[in-house]
């Protein structure tokens, strides 16, 4: 059973200056750099002096705690490659290529990872925060021994286990632009994790899965969500997608831990993807996830524009702690950034629609696909179609 904390109403943030001295190289999109942005426009909003805000120092995840899902001999294939900067690569477990590069350190990178929402999850369920945000967190493309999607060790799934092994039930819910497939292929044959994923359709973008066909299997059978968007998707299909999958399947599912994975690889001016969402996507889904009320591990996720990254997660922790935040960058951080060549100066995206034929298009693909859920999904759960408000 959960804890209760004497201090319910509290907030925990997860980081260390350890993250810098890591780096997937100069030509690689995943920049460790925005964890620091991110920090840095978090103490410029003042939203870490808030009463109530613990600033965390991220652990390295034990070893053992991996067993649970990763093979052993992924594992130490990694740390060994880990210990150089030998050029090594390994094929077979995704390893020493463009995508998934090995650099010095890679492992404990790895295991920050790992540790850090381990710690998350621990934080919540034995002190009783309310909240606890893992940034360096969110690794959803890590196979049990493959590295995949720029991720090597796989946090959200062996946090979620230590969870189920407390006996909690937990629901993982997915708002990165690609579909969590590691997550997903984890717990397919379980009901006692529910994992939803909203997406860009996989028919021709990484990781090439996410159907909304894809329901588990065995006791897992229902408990496997998948929103595919069609290229183009904004705000409003988003928010149509939360509101009538992802908001009753929590109310359904009456999970005792959420664990969120908040990649922000959505936006319209990131460079990997082809959606067009804002960063109201996630101060939409920042205020859902909370008013549900359930104890909640929240996890970063991919991002491949620094800023973008920076921005949408201080806009998803002040919501949290509860703080208004004004529409533009305070001078301080601007003038961080002017150093980088950023010229701007916004906070919140202004509202954004898609053209009117991609619109058109990115919702008659959103109703089949839900109209799928509806058929098959929802009568395993006694909910009605519709809105769940
Ligand atoms: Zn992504």
């Amino acid at each position: 059973m959960l804890k209760t904390s004497a201090n319910p109403d509290s907030w925990a943030l997860i980081y260390s200056s350890r993250f810098e001295s890591f780096s997937f190289g100069e030509e690689h999109p995943f920049k460790i750099m925005r964890y620091r942005l991110t920090y840095e426009l978090l103490c410029e909003l003042g939203l870490l002096q808030c009463p109530d805000v613990r600033v965390v120092e991220c652990p390295l995840a034990p070893e053992s705690a991996l067993s649970g899902f990763h093979a052993p001999g992924y594992v130490a294939t990694l740390k060994e490659f880990s210990l150089d900067e030998t050029p090594r690569a390994n094929f077979r477990y995704g390893l020493g290529d463009i995508e998934n590069p090995i650099f010095p350190g890679v492992f404990d990178w790895a295991l920050l990872g790992c540790g850090g929402t381990l710690e998350a999850a621990r934080l919540v369920v034995e002190e009783g925060a309310r909240v606890a945000f893992n940034m360096t967190g969110g690794y959803h493309h890590a196979h049990a021994a493959r590295a995949s999607g720029f991720s090597y060790l796989n946090d959200a799934v062996v946090a979620i286990q230590d969870l189920v092994r407390r006996g909690l039930r937990v629901a993982y819910v997915d708002i990165d632009a690609h579909h969590g497939d590691g997550v997903q292929e984890a717990f397919y044959t379980t009901d006692q994790v529910l994992t939803i994923s909203l997406h860009e359709s996989g028919e021709d973008f990484f990781p090439h899965t996410g159907f909304p066909h894809e329901l588990g299997e065995g006791d897992g059978y229902g408990y496997s969500v998948n929103v595919p968007f069609r290229c183009h998707s904004d705000d409003l299909i988003f928010e149509q997608s939360f509101r009538k999958v992802v908001l009753p399947m929590l109310k359904s599912f009456k999970p005792d831990v959420l664990v969120t994975q908040m990649g922000v690889d959505t936006l319209r001016t990131d460079p990997l993807t082809r959606l067009e969402m804002t960063t109201g996507v996630i101060e939409y889904a920042a205020r859902e996830f909370l008013a549900t009320g359930i104890p909640w591990v929240c996890l970063g996720g991919g991002g491949y524009e620094k800023l973008n990254v920076a921005r949408c997660w201080a806009l998803l922790w002040s919501i949290i702690v509860g703080v208004e935040v004004p529409d533009q960058l305070p001078p301080g951080f601007v003038a961080t950034i002017q150093k980088l060549g950023y010229a701007d100066r916004i906070l919140r995206d202004r509202p954004h629609c898609a053209q009117p034929n991609d619109f058109a298009r990115a919702q008659e693909a959103l109703d089949k696909n839900l109209a799928i859920l509806q058929r098959r999904l929802f009568p395993l759960h006694g909910i009605v179609p519709g809105d769940c408000r």
